[in-house]
């Protein structure tokens, strides 16, 4: 056996001699599993095999021709290394019907486009709980798994905590929508605290006699003075305020509106 060999295929080939070179990857010596083919000159190999080959080397393994192209993306050039898919019928038929023995059980003549079948059934397999999950260590061949899961406790476990995780997610989306809710209610009290203003509740126009208003902006020739937002602390300007007291505080028209984007309840608020 090659040390290249994928260490996830736990088979061997029958008759390995005898199988065809062409068939076999230049990179793991091993019959291709996936086999794509270089653009740039044909030439054959596993996908992962070449895949890993490119980490180190930009050059085909078999003729080192440059391997590497340029393709443009989002006004930059990134390296990619064109290969296409081999599906050639003969050729993939060919590698699918290859005769492999199972390392781990000894099952023999099992054609390898099986397996993946095998894999999942193979008795000496090393398989986990399946409550691993809920932190059960337990690690075993398959054939033990039944024995294990007769006493294992997370695994017996398993249906109510799921129910109880379940649960917990509802109330989660639950308490996540009351804090939502619970933050809007402290935004519509804090706006209104600000509007009533101790006593001096805002308006959009102005209660006193707008000469004594200190936002009266008549002798501000160049549209320079700000005024301080109570809700978002802004300085903005007089166009831009929509509720004031005239001697103390305001709130900008941003403030309201995003508070009450319904018109009906602004002109609630300003009636
Ligand atoms: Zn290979
Ligand atoms: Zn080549
Ligand atoms: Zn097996
Ligand atoms: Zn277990
Ligand atoms: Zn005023
Ligand atoms: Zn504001």
């Amino acid at each position: 056996m090659s040390d290249n060999r994928p260490t996830t295929s736990d088979y061997e080939y029958l008759d390995e001699n005898g199988i065809d070179i062409e068939l076999k990857c230049a990179i793991c010596r091993q019959p291709f599993l996936s086999p794509v083919s270089l653009t740039i000159c044909g030439h054959t190999f596993c996908k992962q095999c070449i895949k890993t080959w490119f980490i180190r080397a930009p050059t085909c393994p078999t003729c080192r021709q440059y391997a590497i192209s340029y393709v443009k993306r989002d006004n930059r050039l990134v390296q990619t290394f064109p290969y296409v898919a081999i599906n050639i019928r003969v050729v993939t038929n060919q590698l699918d019907r290859l005769l492999v023995r199972c390392l781990l059980c000894d099952e023999t003549n099992i054609q390898r486009c099986h397996w993946q079948i095998h894999q999942k059934r193979c008795a000496k397999r090393r398989v986990i709980c399946p409550a691993a999950d809920l932190k059960c260590l337990w690690e075993g061949t398959r054939e033990t798994l039944s024995a294990h899961l007769n006493t294992c406790t997370y695994y017996q476990m398993q249906p109510a905590i799921n129910e109880l995780k379940n649960e917990l997610t509802t109330v989660q989306v639950i308490q996540n929508e009351l804090k939502n809710s619970v933050t809007m209610l402290e935004k519509k009290v804090e706006f209104l605290l600000k509007f009533i203003n101790h006593g001096q509740i805002m308006m959009a126009s102005c209660s006193e006699s707008e000469n004594d208003c200190r936002y009266n902006t008549i002798n501000d020739l160049h549209h320079v003075w700000r005024f301080l937002c109570s809700i978002c602390n802004e300085y903005v300007p007089r166009d831009q305020i929509q509720l004031h007291a005239c001697s103390g505080n305001c709130i900008c028209r941003s403030c309201v509106y995003s508070q009450y984007s319904d018109h009906r309840q602004i002109n609630e608020l300003l009636s």
